[in-house]
């Protein structure tokens, strides 16, 4: 049996992941949990989220006689442990059993639901009517919103990932939740010495600061990331903290940039996230805040942003100028698109012009006025001959990414990627 959770925590607390430690600690004398809990990001940009858009699914083969255990005990944990006060939580979970799986044409469509959930924005509808169309024993509360996280996250257990890396959450002991988190900042750093880049994220040298640990009140202590499951446990190994309660080792889509979808500028959507190819067109601007901006031409034209808080990225965007061929990936919202990586194709040769020197006596020309060409003042020699030289540029051609610290869940670290042209961001 699969079961798929999502939409029970709030800005006060609480978390997905952690309902999903705590059931399998509940349930896992009911049968045999098989592999690891999926920790499935979906789309980045919906407006429902709380925070990183997460929804969970674990495996287990029920005992004999123990499936209607097992339901009951994952819906009554839900009821008490999501914060069912808050006005935007609406928690649902999908059960679906080894016959669901087996029908006809299921598989292909909850696939397809999946790759919607990540890349697309879906109604309670669209799950509501797969539910009915497949019989799927579930539990709605509220709206039921987190149906439709439920039933992606139940997906990636079923259909599998294309790619997917791992992350080790280590929990708070119930008695700390909400005070300050006590982790040793230096045990973090050495921990990111050791295993980088068999983990990743766990710190931002750059910017001086941890980034495995939240900062909201919610039951996380930290959580290593990673592609090599000995350098995350290593890791885990080297921090010192506060005691730590539960421990859970996910699968995941993190770090994947499974939310990237190729796009022109003609078919770009609020709430979606692209890569798109094009050429500055104009000089990239700061503004107040230390926000930069500038616009993609390619048939049509796309504002592409830097917001502050992706840091050094935007020192790279400054150094933009029209006529560099580049590729932008991102989030759209409001018709513009916040820059997560940037390739830079092609640079632009840019010339300055400057005034030819005199031959007579070295010294440099002056305009006779316009379109008259260039006189020495002190010899009389005129010129129609202007000079051309090549500027300098800061940047290199390849490819840059947003520091860790800002980084999406979702969005894939350029430690990841074998590409000679990448500049990883540490
Ligand atoms: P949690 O830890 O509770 O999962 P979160 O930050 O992951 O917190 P949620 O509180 O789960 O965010 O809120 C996201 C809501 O949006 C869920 O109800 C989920 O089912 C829904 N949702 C996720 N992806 C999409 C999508 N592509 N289209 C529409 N709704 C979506």
């Amino acid at each position: 049996m699969i079961i798929g959770m999502d939409d029970t925590d709030s800005n006060e607390g609480m978390c997905t992941t952690y309902l999903t430690a705590v059931l399998i600690n509940e349930i896992k004398e009911l049968g045999n949990i098989k592999g690891m809990p999926h920790l499935i990001r979906l789309n980045p940009n919906i407006k429902y989220k709380t925070r990183g858009n997460a929804a969970l699914a674990l495996e287990i083969e029920p005992g004999p006689g123990n499936d209607k255990s097992i339901i009951d005990t994952a819906t009554s944990l839900m009821n008490e442990m999501a914060d069912l006060e808050c006005e935007n939580t609406n928690p649902g979970i999908i059960f679906l059993s080894s016959n669901d799986i087996n029908i006809p044409g299921l598989k292909n469509e909850i696939e397809q639901f999946m790759y919607r959930a990540i890349r697309d924005v879906l109604t309670i509808n669209d799950v509501d009517s797969l539910i009915k169309k497949y019989h799927l024993t579930h539990s709605r509360f509220k709206n039921g919103r987190g149906l439709i996280g439920a039933l992606a996250a139940c997906a990636a257990v079923v259909c599998g990932l294309p790619d997917h890396t791992y992350e080790l959450i280590a929990y708070r002991l119930l008695d700390n939740f909400g005070l300050p988190r006590v982790i040793d900042r230096g045990s973090v750093f050495r921990a990111d010495e050791k295993t980088y880049p068999g983990t990743w994220d766990t710190v931002d040298r750059t910017n001086n600061t941890v980034v495995c640990a939240p900062h909201s009140p919610d039951p996380i202590l930290f959580g290593i990331r990673g592609d090599d499951i000995n350098a995350i446990k290593q890791a885990f190994s080297i921090i010192n903290s506060e005691p730590v309660g539960l421990t859970l080792l996910y699968i995941s889509n993190q770090g994947t940039d499974l939310h990237l979808v190729d796009a022109s500028v003609h078919d770009i959507y609020d709430e979606r996230s692209y890569k798109v190819n094009g050429t500055v067109l104009d000089i990239p601007k700061t503004i107040s805040g230390g926000h930069v901006f500038f616009t993609l031409n390619q048939t049509g034209c796309i504002e592409c942003a830097a917001f502050e808080p992706t840091k050094g990225l935007r020192h790279i965007i400054r150094e933009l100028i029209p006529g560099d061929v580049i590729r932008v990936c991102g989030g759209v919202n409001n018709g513009t698109l916040n820059i997560e990586k940037l390739e830079v194709v092609k640079l632009a040769t840019h010339q300055k012009t400057i005034n030819p020197i005199c031959p007579s006596c070295g010294k440099r020309m002056k305009s006779a006025g316009k379109g008259q060409g260039f006189r020495c003042k002190d010899c009389g020699t005129n010129s129609d001959t202007v000079i051309k030289l090549p500027v300098k540029r800061n940047i290199k051609a390849g490819i840059y990414e947003v520091p860790p610290c800002a980084r999406r869940h979702i969005s894939k670290p350029l430690v990841r990627s074998s590409d000679p042209r990448a500049f990883p961001s540490r």
